[in-house]
């Protein structure tokens, strides 16, 4: 007989900060889901034209999901035009990804971070 989860029974969860840009948004969130094991309803999302460098510091949707259990996170942006970096080369883009998933994994330290970069229509995902 199966009785209904506990809460400590429940499957790890996850946060993903992303562009919204329409040429990666999906393939982000694929990504991250292959790099975590995470299902589409095992993380919260927050996005918006610049993805996570576009924010200065931890946002109250991440201090949440991570108070609610989220261990694996995920900081993303994009190259080949962001909105959100109006000018910006893919290298300066890649370089303010990584300075603020460093900022996050400070800000976050009880969880695994992951580091997300679309480019030439490919994400690729490296821990942080
Ligand atoms: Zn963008």
């Amino acid at each position: 007989m199966s009785s209904p989860a506990k809460p400590e029974e429940r499957g790890p969860l996850g946060f993903l900060q992303l562009c919204a840009d329409r040429r990666y948004h999906r393939k982000t969130m694929l990504a991250f889901e292959q790099a975590t094991g995470l299902r589409p309803d095992e993380y919260w999302v927050e996005s918006r034209a610049g993805g996570a460098p576009s924010y200065t510091d931890t946002t109250r949707a991440a201090r949440v999901a991570y108070r609610e259990g989220a261990t694996r996170m995920g900081w993303a942006a994009h190259g080949d035009r962001c909105w959100g970096f109006y000018g910006a080369s893919n290298g300066e883009m890649r370089r303010k990804l990584v300075g603020t998933a460093r900022s996050r994994v400070a800000d976050f330290p009880r969880a695994s971070h992951f580091v997300l970069f679309g480019e030439g229509g490919e994400v690729s995902v490296s821990e942080a």
